[in-house]
Protein backbone atom coordinates (compact mmCIF):
# COMPACT_ATOMS: atom_id res chain seq x y z
CA UNK A 1 0.00 0.00 0.00
CA UNK A 2 2.72 2.71 0.78
CA UNK A 3 4.84 1.78 -2.35
CA UNK A 4 1.83 2.69 -3.65
CA UNK A 5 1.75 5.63 -2.31
CA UNK A 6 4.96 6.26 -2.86
CA UNK A 7 4.68 5.37 -6.50
CA UNK A 8 1.76 7.29 -7.07
CA UNK A 9 3.23 10.56 -6.12
CA UNK A 10 6.38 10.34 -7.99
CA UNK A 11 4.33 9.18 -10.97
CA UNK A 12 2.44 11.95 -10.58
CA UNK A 13 5.02 14.60 -10.39
CA UNK A 14 6.75 12.83 -13.66
CA UNK A 15 3.89 13.22 -15.18
CA UNK A 16 3.64 16.78 -14.46
CA UNK A 17 7.12 17.82 -14.93
CA UNK A 18 7.14 16.36 -18.20
CA UNK A 19 3.22 17.94 -19.89
CA UNK A 20 4.74 21.50 -18.36
CA UNK A 21 8.05 20.94 -19.73
CA UNK A 22 6.26 19.81 -23.17
CA UNK A 23 3.52 22.48 -23.01
CA UNK A 24 6.37 25.08 -22.08
CA UNK A 25 8.91 23.80 -24.63
CA UNK A 26 5.96 23.60 -27.76
CA UNK A 27 5.08 27.03 -26.54
CA UNK A 28 8.70 28.55 -26.32
CA UNK A 29 9.42 27.13 -29.76
CA UNK A 30 6.51 28.58 -31.51
CA UNK A 31 6.67 31.70 -29.96
CA UNK A 32 10.38 32.06 -31.12
CA UNK A 33 9.55 30.88 -34.66
CA UNK A 34 7.13 33.49 -35.03
CA UNK A 35 9.46 35.87 -33.49
CA UNK A 36 11.91 34.91 -35.88
CA UNK A 37 9.55 34.79 -38.74
CA UNK A 38 7.85 37.99 -38.32
CA UNK A 39 11.59 39.52 -37.93
CA UNK A 40 12.64 38.06 -41.17
CA UNK A 41 9.38 38.91 -42.59
CA UNK A 42 10.01 43.08 -41.57
CA UNK A 43 13.52 43.07 -42.96
CA UNK A 44 12.72 41.39 -46.26
CA UNK A 45 9.94 43.25 -46.55
CA UNK A 46 11.68 46.88 -46.22
CA UNK A 47 14.64 44.78 -48.63
CA UNK A 48 12.23 44.14 -51.18
CA UNK A 49 10.65 47.78 -51.19
CA UNK A 50 14.79 48.59 -51.20
CA UNK A 51 14.64 46.53 -54.08
CA UNK A 52 11.57 47.76 -55.95
CA UNK A 53 12.79 51.61 -55.54
CA UNK A 54 16.10 50.36 -57.23
CA UNK A 55 14.51 48.55 -60.24
CA UNK A 56 11.70 51.47 -60.46
CA UNK A 57 13.10 53.05 -63.13
CA UNK A 58 13.96 50.31 -65.25
CA UNK A 59 11.04 49.12 -65.42
CA UNK A 60 9.34 51.84 -66.19
CA UNK A 61 11.53 52.34 -68.65
CA UNK A 62 11.11 48.42 -70.03
CA UNK A 63 14.93 47.83 -69.52
CA UNK A 64 13.92 44.15 -68.64
CA UNK A 65 17.69 42.43 -69.34
CA UNK A 66 19.34 45.11 -67.21
CA UNK A 67 17.05 44.58 -64.67
CA UNK A 68 17.11 40.98 -64.58
CA UNK A 69 21.28 41.33 -64.08
CA UNK A 70 20.64 44.10 -61.17
CA UNK A 71 18.48 41.63 -59.76
CA UNK A 72 21.22 38.54 -59.96
CA UNK A 73 23.52 41.33 -58.43
CA UNK A 74 21.31 42.30 -55.20
CA UNK A 75 20.08 38.67 -54.64
CA UNK A 76 23.50 37.63 -54.37
CA UNK A 77 24.45 40.59 -51.99
CA UNK A 78 21.04 40.08 -50.22
CA UNK A 79 21.80 36.39 -49.78
CA UNK A 80 17.99 35.83 -51.07
CA UNK A 81 16.27 34.42 -54.21
CA UNK A 82 14.92 38.35 -55.81
CA UNK A 83 11.86 37.36 -57.99
CA UNK A 84 10.42 40.79 -60.27
CA UNK A 85 6.97 40.00 -61.57
CA UNK A 86 4.63 42.21 -64.30
CA UNK A 87 1.62 43.53 -63.45
CA UNK A 88 0.07 40.62 -65.58
CA UNK A 89 2.39 38.04 -63.63
CA UNK A 90 4.68 37.49 -66.00
CA UNK A 91 7.87 37.27 -64.63
CA UNK A 92 10.55 39.42 -65.86
CA UNK A 93 13.57 39.02 -63.42
CA UNK A 94 14.90 36.16 -61.13
CA UNK A 95 18.35 36.28 -59.16
CA UNK A 96 18.24 32.47 -59.33
CA UNK A 97 16.56 31.14 -62.30
CA UNK A 98 16.05 32.49 -65.69
CA UNK A 99 12.51 34.32 -66.18
CA UNK A 100 12.04 32.92 -69.71
CA UNK A 101 11.65 29.63 -68.22
CA UNK A 102 9.17 30.45 -65.27
CA UNK A 103 6.02 30.24 -64.99
CA UNK A 104 3.32 32.96 -64.45
CA UNK A 105 3.19 34.12 -61.13
CA UNK A 106 0.20 35.84 -60.99
CA UNK A 107 -1.89 33.19 -58.60
CA UNK A 108 1.07 33.12 -56.05
CA UNK A 109 -0.81 34.36 -52.63
CA UNK A 110 1.83 37.10 -51.76
CA UNK A 111 2.23 37.72 -55.48
CA UNK A 112 -1.87 38.86 -56.12
CA UNK A 113 -1.38 40.58 -52.04
CA UNK A 114 1.25 42.80 -53.46
CA UNK A 115 -0.01 43.60 -57.19
CA UNK A 116 -3.09 44.75 -55.20
CA UNK A 117 -0.78 47.14 -53.43
CA UNK A 118 -0.37 45.53 -50.17
CA UNK A 119 2.45 43.40 -48.78
CA UNK A 120 2.06 39.80 -49.08
CA UNK A 121 3.90 37.13 -47.93
CA UNK A 122 3.88 33.20 -47.56
CA UNK A 123 5.29 30.11 -46.03
CA UNK A 124 5.44 27.39 -48.73
CA UNK A 125 7.33 24.48 -49.92
CA UNK A 126 9.03 25.63 -53.50
CA UNK A 127 9.32 23.01 -56.15
CA UNK A 128 11.85 24.88 -57.86
CA UNK A 129 14.46 25.15 -54.87
CA UNK A 130 13.23 22.14 -53.06
CA UNK A 131 13.19 23.91 -49.92
CA UNK A 132 10.25 25.43 -47.68
CA UNK A 133 10.68 28.93 -48.09
CA UNK A 134 9.90 32.58 -46.62
CA UNK A 135 8.08 34.78 -49.56
CA UNK A 136 7.85 38.51 -49.16
CA UNK A 137 6.31 40.45 -52.16
CA UNK A 138 5.67 44.07 -52.35
CA UNK A 139 4.32 46.03 -55.08
CA UNK A 140 6.42 48.72 -57.06
CA UNK A 141 4.56 51.90 -57.29
CA UNK A 142 5.22 54.71 -59.34
CA UNK A 143 2.81 57.87 -59.11
CA UNK A 144 0.26 55.69 -57.64
CA UNK A 145 0.54 53.26 -60.17
CA UNK A 146 1.64 49.62 -59.77
CA UNK A 147 3.67 48.06 -62.18
CA UNK A 148 4.35 44.91 -60.82
CA UNK A 149 6.20 43.50 -57.66
CA UNK A 150 8.94 42.27 -55.85
CA UNK A 151 9.40 39.47 -54.39
CA UNK A 152 12.02 38.17 -52.08
CA UNK A 153 12.69 34.37 -51.09
CA UNK A 154 14.73 33.12 -47.59
CA UNK A 155 14.65 29.28 -47.19
CA UNK A 156 13.31 28.57 -43.94
CA UNK A 157 15.87 25.93 -43.02
CA UNK A 158 18.12 28.68 -41.39
CA UNK A 159 15.46 29.36 -38.88
CA UNK A 160 14.87 25.89 -38.63
CA UNK A 161 18.66 24.88 -38.17
CA UNK A 162 18.39 27.39 -34.83
CA UNK A 163 15.37 25.78 -34.09
CA UNK A 164 16.24 22.16 -33.87
CA UNK A 165 19.34 23.30 -31.94
CA UNK A 166 16.82 25.12 -29.45
CA UNK A 167 14.96 21.77 -29.33
CA UNK A 168 17.79 19.44 -28.58
CA UNK A 169 18.80 22.74 -25.90
CA UNK A 170 15.02 21.82 -24.94
CA UNK A 171 15.18 18.15 -24.68
CA UNK A 172 18.18 18.80 -22.27
CA UNK A 173 16.26 21.33 -20.08
CA UNK A 174 13.84 18.58 -19.99
CA UNK A 175 15.47 15.43 -19.33
CA UNK A 176 17.42 17.41 -16.27
CA UNK A 177 14.12 18.91 -15.11
CA UNK A 178 12.68 15.53 -14.64
CA UNK A 179 15.70 13.91 -13.28
CA UNK A 180 15.77 16.81 -10.73
CA UNK A 181 12.04 16.09 -10.40
CA UNK A 182 12.23 12.12 -10.24
CA UNK A 183 14.88 13.11 -7.62
CA UNK A 184 12.69 15.58 -5.43
CA UNK A 185 9.31 13.43 -5.95
CA UNK A 186 11.50 10.42 -4.18
CA UNK A 187 12.66 12.22 -1.33
CA UNK A 188 9.29 14.06 -1.16
CA UNK A 189 7.50 10.84 -1.45
CA UNK A 190 9.96 9.32 1.36
CA UNK A 191 9.41 11.69 3.40
CA UNK A 192 5.40 11.69 3.34
CA UNK A 193 5.20 7.76 3.06
CA UNK A 194 8.34 7.27 5.92
CA UNK A 195 5.82 8.26 8.77
CA UNK A 196 2.85 6.61 7.18
CA UNK A 197 5.04 3.18 7.22
CA UNK A 198 5.82 4.04 10.74
CA UNK A 199 2.38 4.44 11.56
CA UNK A 200 1.59 1.32 9.69
CA UNK A 201 4.13 -0.84 11.76
CA UNK A 202 2.94 0.52 14.70
CA UNK A 203 -0.74 -0.21 14.08
CA UNK A 204 0.41 -3.77 12.73
CA UNK A 205 2.11 -4.29 16.32
CA UNK A 206 -0.55 -2.71 18.20
CA UNK A 207 -3.29 -5.20 16.64
CA UNK A 208 -1.28 -8.14 17.75
CA UNK A 209 -2.04 -7.17 20.96
CA UNK A 210 1.49 -4.86 22.12
CA UNK A 211 -0.04 -2.02 23.98
CA UNK A 212 2.39 -0.35 24.65
CA UNK A 213 3.64 0.12 21.13
CA UNK A 214 3.58 4.19 20.07
CA UNK A 215 3.76 5.35 16.83
CA UNK A 216 5.09 8.53 14.85
CA UNK A 217 4.34 11.39 16.60
CA UNK A 218 6.26 14.40 14.82
CA UNK A 219 4.26 18.21 14.73
CA UNK A 220 2.72 20.00 13.15
CA UNK A 221 1.51 18.09 9.81
CA UNK A 222 -1.79 16.20 9.72
CA UNK A 223 0.29 12.61 9.56
CA UNK A 224 1.75 13.51 13.10
CA UNK A 225 -1.51 13.83 14.54
CA UNK A 226 -2.68 11.13 13.16
CA UNK A 227 -0.07 9.20 14.97
CA UNK A 228 -0.99 11.18 17.97
CA UNK A 229 -4.46 10.13 17.86
CA UNK A 230 -3.87 6.51 16.84
CA UNK A 231 -1.06 6.76 20.40
CA UNK A 232 -4.00 8.45 22.72
CA UNK A 233 -6.34 5.89 21.04
CA UNK A 234 -4.11 2.79 22.03
CA UNK A 235 -3.62 4.44 25.55
CA UNK A 236 -7.50 4.69 26.04
CA UNK A 237 -7.89 1.28 24.52
CA UNK A 238 -5.23 -0.19 26.70
CA UNK A 239 -6.84 1.26 29.84
CA UNK A 240 -10.42 -0.49 28.41
CA UNK A 241 -9.09 -3.59 27.76
CA UNK A 242 -7.13 -3.63 30.98
CA UNK A 243 -10.64 -2.92 33.28
CA UNK A 244 -12.67 -5.48 31.15
CA UNK A 245 -9.73 -7.69 31.62
CA UNK A 246 -10.17 -7.35 35.70
CA UNK A 247 -13.66 -7.46 35.91
CA UNK A 248 -13.24 -10.73 33.17
CA UNK A 249 -10.59 -12.32 35.76
CA UNK A 250 -12.90 -11.36 39.22
CA UNK A 251 -15.89 -12.14 37.70
CA UNK A 252 -13.65 -15.64 36.65
CA UNK A 253 -12.26 -16.34 39.93
CA UNK A 254 -15.49 -15.83 41.50
CA UNK A 255 -17.29 -18.64 38.91
CA UNK A 256 -14.60 -20.93 39.90
CA UNK A 257 -14.29 -20.65 43.53
CA UNK A 258 -17.86 -21.34 43.88
CA UNK A 259 -18.79 -23.73 45.76
CA UNK A 260 -21.68 -24.49 43.27
CA UNK A 261 -21.50 -26.01 39.82
CA UNK A 262 -21.93 -23.64 37.11
CA UNK A 263 -22.26 -24.12 33.71
CA UNK A 264 -23.09 -20.73 31.14
CA UNK A 265 -24.33 -21.48 27.22
CA UNK A 266 -25.12 -19.17 24.58
CA UNK A 267 -28.72 -18.74 23.28
CA UNK A 268 -28.14 -22.15 20.98
CA UNK A 269 -27.19 -23.74 23.81
CA UNK A 270 -23.94 -24.05 23.27
CA UNK A 271 -21.20 -24.48 26.56
CA UNK A 272 -19.75 -21.46 27.34
CA UNK A 273 -18.28 -21.27 30.39
CA UNK A 274 -17.60 -24.42 32.95
CA UNK A 275 -16.55 -23.77 37.14
CA UNK A 276 -14.66 -26.29 38.67
CA UNK A 277 -17.44 -27.62 40.86
CA UNK A 278 -19.25 -28.17 37.92
CA UNK A 279 -16.41 -30.32 36.24
CA UNK A 280 -16.24 -32.22 39.82
CA UNK A 281 -19.92 -32.62 40.31
CA UNK A 282 -20.60 -33.85 37.01
CA UNK A 283 -17.41 -35.44 36.02
CA UNK A 284 -16.72 -33.26 33.10
CA UNK A 285 -14.23 -31.18 31.32
CA UNK A 286 -13.98 -27.63 30.41
CA UNK A 287 -12.37 -28.53 27.45
CA UNK A 288 -14.36 -31.47 26.43
CA UNK A 289 -17.62 -29.56 27.61
CA UNK A 290 -16.76 -26.58 25.31
CA UNK A 291 -18.66 -25.54 22.28
CA UNK A 292 -20.72 -28.69 22.53
CA UNK A 293 -24.38 -28.47 22.86
CA UNK A 294 -25.40 -28.84 26.80
CA UNK A 295 -27.10 -32.20 25.77
CA UNK A 296 -24.19 -33.60 24.73
CA UNK A 297 -22.37 -32.67 27.86
CA UNK A 298 -25.14 -33.62 30.25
CA UNK A 299 -27.51 -36.11 28.35
CA UNK A 300 -30.50 -35.19 30.12
CA UNK A 301 -33.57 -34.65 28.36
CA UNK A 302 -36.03 -33.30 30.81
CA UNK A 303 -32.79 -30.45 31.70
CA UNK A 304 -32.51 -29.82 28.00
CA UNK A 305 -36.25 -29.01 27.74
CA UNK A 306 -36.19 -26.28 30.94
CA UNK A 307 -33.28 -24.73 29.27
CA UNK A 308 -35.08 -24.71 25.93
CA UNK A 309 -38.22 -23.46 27.84
CA UNK A 310 -35.91 -20.77 30.01
CA UNK A 311 -34.89 -19.56 26.73
CA UNK A 312 -38.02 -18.79 24.78
CA UNK A 313 -39.89 -17.99 27.91
CA UNK A 314 -36.87 -15.92 29.52
CA UNK A 315 -38.27 -16.95 33.25
CA UNK A 316 -35.77 -18.79 35.68
CA UNK A 317 -36.47 -22.56 36.99
CA UNK A 318 -35.26 -25.08 38.84
CA UNK A 319 -35.14 -29.10 38.10
CA UNK A 320 -34.17 -31.86 39.93
CA UNK A 321 -32.04 -34.33 38.43
CA UNK A 322 -30.37 -37.71 39.14
CA UNK A 323 -26.44 -38.06 38.19
CA UNK A 324 -24.63 -41.74 37.93
CA UNK A 325 -21.20 -40.50 36.89
CA UNK A 326 -18.38 -40.51 38.85
CA UNK A 327 -20.87 -40.70 42.01
CA UNK A 328 -24.50 -41.21 42.45
CA UNK A 329 -26.24 -37.60 43.05
CA UNK A 330 -28.99 -35.81 43.33
CA UNK A 331 -28.16 -32.25 41.64
CA UNK A 332 -30.69 -29.53 41.96
CA UNK A 333 -30.17 -26.94 38.94
CA UNK A 334 -31.28 -23.71 38.73
CA UNK A 335 -31.96 -22.29 35.15
CA UNK A 336 -31.90 -18.19 34.56
CA UNK A 337 -31.56 -16.54 31.51
CA UNK A 338 -28.31 -14.01 31.06
CA UNK A 339 -29.31 -10.72 29.23
CA UNK A 340 -27.56 -8.51 27.15
CA UNK A 341 -28.66 -5.07 26.06
CA UNK A 342 -31.77 -6.34 27.09
CA UNK A 343 -31.83 -9.27 24.83
CA UNK A 344 -31.31 -12.82 25.66
CA UNK A 345 -28.03 -14.04 25.31
CA UNK A 346 -27.74 -17.35 26.79
CA UNK A 347 -28.15 -19.16 30.21
CA UNK A 348 -27.02 -20.07 33.53
CA UNK A 349 -26.91 -23.28 35.13
CA UNK A 350 -26.29 -23.78 38.67
CA UNK A 351 -26.06 -26.81 40.39
CA UNK A 352 -26.27 -27.76 43.30
CA UNK A 353 -25.22 -31.25 44.92
CA UNK A 354 -27.82 -32.02 47.54
CA UNK A 355 -27.82 -35.35 47.57
CA UNK A 356 -26.52 -35.03 51.75
CA UNK A 357 -29.77 -33.23 52.14
CA UNK A 358 -31.68 -35.71 50.44
CA UNK A 359 -29.59 -38.24 52.28
CA UNK A 360 -30.04 -36.51 55.71
CA UNK A 361 -34.00 -35.98 54.81
CA UNK A 362 -34.20 -39.85 54.30
CA UNK A 363 -32.29 -40.39 57.56
CA UNK A 364 -34.83 -38.03 59.67
CA UNK A 365 -37.71 -39.97 58.22
CA UNK A 366 -36.51 -43.59 59.14
CA UNK A 367 -35.27 -41.91 62.54
CA UNK A 368 -39.11 -40.46 63.40
CA UNK A 369 -40.05 -43.85 62.14
CA UNK A 370 -38.01 -46.20 63.88
CA UNK A 371 -38.49 -44.00 67.29
CA UNK A 372 -41.96 -44.27 67.12
CA UNK A 373 -42.16 -47.87 66.40
CA UNK A 374 -39.12 -48.37 69.21
CA UNK A 375 -41.57 -46.41 71.56
CA UNK A 376 -44.44 -48.02 70.01
CA UNK A 377 -43.58 -51.63 71.39
CA UNK A 378 -43.16 -50.90 75.14
CA UNK A 379 -46.32 -48.71 75.58
CA UNK A 380 -48.11 -51.07 73.21
CA UNK A 381 -46.78 -54.02 76.45
CA UNK A 382 -47.87 -51.72 78.73
CA UNK A 383 -51.19 -50.49 77.69
CA UNK A 384 -52.22 -54.26 76.71
CA UNK A 385 -51.11 -55.26 80.28
CA UNK A 386 -52.61 -52.55 81.93
CA UNK A 387 -56.23 -53.13 80.26
CA UNK A 388 -56.10 -56.46 81.13
CA UNK A 389 -55.35 -55.63 84.96
CA UNK A 390 -57.95 -52.83 84.81
CA UNK A 391 -60.49 -56.01 83.06
CA UNK A 392 -60.29 -57.68 86.55
CA UNK A 393 -56.67 -59.33 86.42
CA UNK A 394 -55.95 -57.10 89.42
CA UNK A 395 -58.11 -59.27 91.85
CA UNK A 396 -55.54 -62.26 91.16
CA UNK A 397 -53.21 -60.82 93.18
CA UNK A 398 -50.15 -63.42 91.52
CA UNK A 399 -51.01 -62.53 88.07
CA UNK A 400 -51.52 -58.95 89.08
CA UNK A 401 -47.72 -58.74 90.66
CA UNK A 402 -46.52 -60.15 87.48
CA UNK A 403 -48.18 -58.20 84.91
CA UNK A 404 -47.01 -55.10 86.76
CA UNK A 405 -43.52 -56.38 86.75
CA UNK A 406 -44.13 -56.61 82.60
CA UNK A 407 -45.28 -53.22 82.82
CA UNK A 408 -41.91 -52.10 85.15
CA UNK A 409 -39.78 -53.48 82.77
CA UNK A 410 -41.33 -52.05 79.97
CA UNK A 411 -41.36 -48.59 81.35
CA UNK A 412 -37.86 -49.24 82.53
CA UNK A 413 -36.69 -49.75 78.40
CA UNK A 414 -39.06 -46.70 77.53
CA UNK A 415 -36.90 -44.75 79.84
CA UNK A 416 -33.46 -45.91 78.56
CA UNK A 417 -35.46 -45.46 75.29
CA UNK A 418 -36.10 -41.94 75.91
CA UNK A 419 -32.79 -41.39 77.71
CA UNK A 420 -30.47 -42.21 74.25
CA UNK A 421 -32.72 -40.21 72.27
CA UNK A 422 -32.23 -37.21 74.49
CA UNK A 423 -28.31 -38.44 74.57
CA UNK A 424 -28.24 -38.69 70.50
CA UNK A 425 -30.39 -35.08 70.42
CA UNK A 426 -27.52 -33.46 72.55
CA UNK A 427 -24.65 -34.91 71.07
CA UNK A 428 -26.00 -34.23 67.65
CA UNK A 429 -26.84 -30.28 68.74
CA UNK A 430 -22.84 -30.09 69.50
CA UNK A 431 -23.00 -29.59 73.20
CA UNK A 432 -20.43 -32.01 74.30
CA UNK A 433 -17.61 -30.02 72.49
CA UNK A 434 -18.19 -27.25 75.28
CA UNK A 435 -17.74 -29.31 78.63
CA UNK A 436 -13.98 -30.60 77.41
CA UNK A 437 -11.35 -31.60 79.92
CA UNK A 438 -8.19 -33.85 80.81
CA UNK A 439 -9.22 -37.49 81.00
CA UNK A 440 -6.94 -40.07 82.27
CA UNK A 441 -7.89 -42.90 80.54
CA UNK A 442 -6.20 -45.52 82.08
CA UNK A 443 -7.77 -44.60 85.76
CA UNK A 444 -10.89 -44.49 83.97
CA UNK A 445 -10.79 -47.37 82.08
CA UNK A 446 -10.39 -49.25 85.33
CA UNK A 447 -13.21 -47.39 87.10
CA UNK A 448 -15.43 -48.68 84.18
CA UNK A 449 -13.73 -52.30 84.23
CA UNK A 450 -14.32 -52.65 88.34
CA UNK A 451 -17.82 -51.31 87.82
CA UNK A 452 -18.99 -53.67 85.36
CA UNK A 453 -16.81 -56.70 86.43
CA UNK A 454 -19.31 -58.72 88.52
CA UNK A 455 -22.06 -58.65 84.76
CA UNK A 456 -18.30 -60.23 83.27
CA UNK A 457 -17.69 -63.28 85.96
CA UNK A 458 -20.74 -63.53 86.18
CA UNK A 459 -21.34 -64.97 82.97
CA UNK A 460 -17.92 -66.25 83.15
CA UNK A 461 -15.99 -63.79 80.73
CA UNK A 462 -12.74 -62.97 81.60
CA UNK A 463 -12.09 -59.57 81.27
CA UNK A 464 -8.45 -58.55 80.99
CA UNK A 465 -6.67 -55.45 80.55
CA UNK A 466 -4.05 -54.17 78.79
CA UNK A 467 -2.51 -50.78 80.08
CA UNK A 468 0.45 -48.79 80.08
CA UNK A 469 2.08 -47.56 83.29
CA UNK A 470 0.85 -44.16 82.31
CA UNK A 471 -0.07 -42.43 78.96
CA UNK A 472 -0.90 -39.03 78.15
CA UNK A 473 -4.00 -37.74 79.23
CA UNK A 474 -7.00 -37.01 76.50
CA UNK A 475 -9.08 -34.60 75.80
CA UNK A 476 -12.57 -35.09 76.49
CA UNK A 477 -15.95 -35.09 79.16
CA UNK A 478 -14.93 -38.21 81.45
CA UNK A 479 -18.72 -39.06 81.74
CA UNK A 480 -19.19 -39.28 77.85
CA UNK A 481 -15.61 -41.69 77.71
CA UNK A 482 -16.73 -43.28 80.65
CA UNK A 483 -20.26 -43.35 78.47
CA UNK A 484 -18.46 -44.91 75.64
CA UNK A 485 -16.36 -48.17 77.65
CA UNK A 486 -19.68 -48.60 79.02
CA UNK A 487 -21.05 -48.88 75.81
CA UNK A 488 -18.32 -51.20 73.81
CA UNK A 489 -17.96 -53.61 77.43
CA UNK A 490 -21.86 -53.99 77.68
CA UNK A 491 -22.03 -55.08 73.97
CA UNK A 492 -19.03 -57.67 73.68
CA UNK A 493 -20.54 -59.16 77.46
CA UNK A 494 -23.62 -59.27 75.53
CA UNK A 495 -22.22 -60.73 72.25
CA UNK A 496 -19.77 -62.74 73.72
CA UNK A 497 -21.09 -66.30 74.76
CA UNK A 498 -19.80 -67.77 78.22
CA UNK A 499 -16.53 -68.92 79.11
CA UNK A 500 -15.45 -65.67 76.56
CA UNK A 501 -12.77 -63.21 76.74
CA UNK A 502 -12.88 -59.77 76.46
CA UNK A 503 -9.50 -57.45 76.73
CA UNK A 504 -9.24 -53.66 76.75
CA UNK A 505 -5.61 -52.30 75.68
CA UNK A 506 -4.67 -49.26 75.39
CA UNK A 507 -1.53 -47.64 73.00
CA UNK A 508 -0.40 -44.12 72.22
CA UNK A 509 -0.80 -43.82 68.31
CA UNK A 510 1.27 -40.42 68.27
CA UNK A 511 -1.02 -37.60 68.09
CA UNK A 512 -3.72 -39.96 69.53
CA UNK A 513 -4.52 -42.09 71.88
CA UNK A 514 -5.83 -45.83 70.82
CA UNK A 515 -8.27 -47.43 72.73
CA UNK A 516 -9.21 -51.11 71.39
CA UNK A 517 -12.36 -53.06 73.14
CA UNK A 518 -11.46 -57.00 71.55
CA UNK A 519 -13.45 -59.90 72.33
CA UNK A 520 -14.27 -63.08 71.01
CA UNK A 521 -17.82 -63.10 70.70
CA UNK A 522 -20.19 -63.90 67.98
CA UNK A 523 -18.87 -61.14 65.69
CA UNK A 524 -20.51 -59.29 62.60
CA UNK A 525 -20.55 -60.23 59.30
CA UNK A 526 -18.78 -58.27 56.77
CA UNK A 527 -21.01 -56.56 55.01
CA UNK A 528 -22.97 -55.44 58.31
CA UNK A 529 -19.86 -53.50 59.12
CA UNK A 530 -20.28 -50.56 57.33
CA UNK A 531 -23.88 -49.68 59.28
CA UNK A 532 -23.30 -50.78 62.85
CA UNK A 533 -23.02 -47.01 63.75
CA UNK A 534 -26.29 -46.21 62.25
CA UNK A 535 -29.10 -45.45 63.89
CA UNK A 536 -31.67 -48.35 65.30
CA UNK A 537 -29.30 -50.46 62.98
CA UNK A 538 -29.25 -54.02 64.68
CA UNK A 539 -27.48 -56.93 63.19
CA UNK A 540 -29.50 -60.05 64.65
CA UNK A 541 -32.77 -57.50 65.50
CA UNK A 542 -34.52 -60.49 67.31
CA UNK A 543 -31.43 -60.89 69.62
CA UNK A 544 -30.32 -57.50 70.18
CA UNK A 545 -34.26 -56.73 71.33
CA UNK A 546 -34.14 -59.56 73.48
CA UNK A 547 -30.71 -58.76 74.81
CA UNK A 548 -32.28 -54.93 75.88
CA UNK A 549 -30.67 -52.97 72.52
CA UNK A 550 -32.02 -50.58 70.54
CA UNK A 551 -29.16 -50.07 67.97
CA UNK A 552 -28.21 -46.54 69.66
CA UNK A 553 -25.50 -47.32 71.33
CA UNK A 554 -22.58 -47.79 68.76
CA UNK A 555 -24.61 -44.61 67.23
CA UNK A 556 -23.87 -42.61 70.36
CA UNK A 557 -20.56 -44.15 70.88
CA UNK A 558 -19.47 -43.00 67.71
CA UNK A 559 -20.59 -39.37 68.33
CA UNK A 560 -18.78 -38.79 71.56
CA UNK A 561 -15.61 -40.00 70.05
CA UNK A 562 -16.49 -37.87 67.17
CA UNK A 563 -17.46 -34.44 68.77
CA UNK A 564 -14.02 -34.45 70.68
CA UNK A 565 -12.07 -34.82 67.32
CA UNK A 566 -11.64 -38.84 67.33
CA UNK A 567 -12.39 -41.61 65.15
CA UNK A 568 -14.29 -44.92 65.86
CA UNK A 569 -13.76 -48.34 63.98
CA UNK A 570 -14.61 -52.11 63.94
CA UNK A 571 -13.28 -54.85 62.35
CA UNK A 572 -14.73 -58.43 63.00
CA UNK A 573 -14.70 -62.25 61.61
CA UNK A 574 -18.04 -63.72 62.06
CA UNK A 575 -17.86 -66.81 64.92
CA UNK A 576 -14.45 -65.47 66.17
CA UNK A 577 -15.30 -62.16 67.58
CA UNK A 578 -14.44 -58.16 66.94
CA UNK A 579 -12.44 -55.77 67.62
CA UNK A 580 -14.27 -51.70 68.18
CA UNK A 581 -11.32 -49.29 68.55
CA UNK A 582 -11.76 -45.61 68.98
CA UNK A 583 -8.47 -42.68 69.70
CA UNK A 584 -8.74 -39.27 71.00
CA UNK A 585 -6.33 -36.66 70.53
CA UNK A 586 -3.78 -36.19 72.83
CA UNK A 587 -4.30 -32.97 75.91
CA UNK A 588 -1.40 -31.51 75.34
P1 LIG B 1 -27.59 -52.45 70.68
O1 LIG B 1 -28.21 -51.58 71.66
O2 LIG B 1 -28.55 -53.22 69.89
O3 LIG B 1 -26.45 -53.18 71.16
P2 LIG B 1 -25.58 -51.04 69.32
O4 LIG B 1 -25.65 -49.79 68.51
O5 LIG B 1 -24.75 -50.97 70.50
O6 LIG B 1 -27.05 -51.41 69.60
O7 LIG B 1 -25.07 -52.16 68.38
C1 LIG B 1 -25.60 -52.30 67.10
C2 LIG B 1 -25.49 -53.74 66.65
O8 LIG B 1 -24.12 -54.08 66.41
C3 LIG B 1 -25.94 -54.69 67.64
O9 LIG B 1 -27.32 -54.92 67.55
C4 LIG B 1 -25.17 -55.94 67.26
O10 LIG B 1 -25.84 -56.63 66.25
C5 LIG B 1 -23.87 -55.41 66.71
N1 LIG B 1 -22.80 -55.46 67.76
C6 LIG B 1 -22.39 -54.47 68.56
N2 LIG B 1 -21.34 -54.84 69.29
C7 LIG B 1 -21.07 -56.10 68.95
C8 LIG B 1 -20.11 -57.06 69.38
N3 LIG B 1 -19.21 -56.79 70.32
N4 LIG B 1 -20.13 -58.28 68.80
C9 LIG B 1 -21.01 -58.55 67.85
N5 LIG B 1 -21.96 -57.73 67.41
C10 LIG B 1 -22.00 -56.51 67.98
Amino acid sequence: MIRGIRSRIISTYLFLILISMAVLGILLIWIIKEYNISNLKLSMTNEAKLVSELVYDRVQLGDISEVNKDIKIMGRELNARITLVHTNGKVIGDSFFEPGAMDNHRNRPEIREALQGRVGSQIRFSESARAENLYVAVPIIADNFILGAVRLAIPLKNINITLTKLLSLLFSGILAATLLGVFLSVKLAKGLTEPIENINAGAKKIASGNWDTRVYSGYGDEIAELGNTINFMTKTLKEHIEEVAEGKSRMENIVSAMASGVIVLDNYGMVKIVNRAAEEMLGISLAAAEEKHILEVIRHFGLNDQIEKCLIQEKTADYEIAVYYPKEKIIKCYIAPVYREKTVAGITVVFHDITQIRKLEQMRVDFVANASHELRTPLTVIKGYAETLLGGALNDRPVSEKFVSVIDQEADRLQRLVNELLTLSKLESYQTVKDEQSVDLISLIQEVANEIGQSFSNKEISLSLKLPQRINPVKANEDRIKQVMVNLLENALKFTPKKGWVCVSVVDAGVDIKVCVKDTGIGIPQEELPRVFERFYRVDKARSRQLGGFGLGLSITKHIVEAYGGKMGVESTLGEGSIFWFTLPKHE
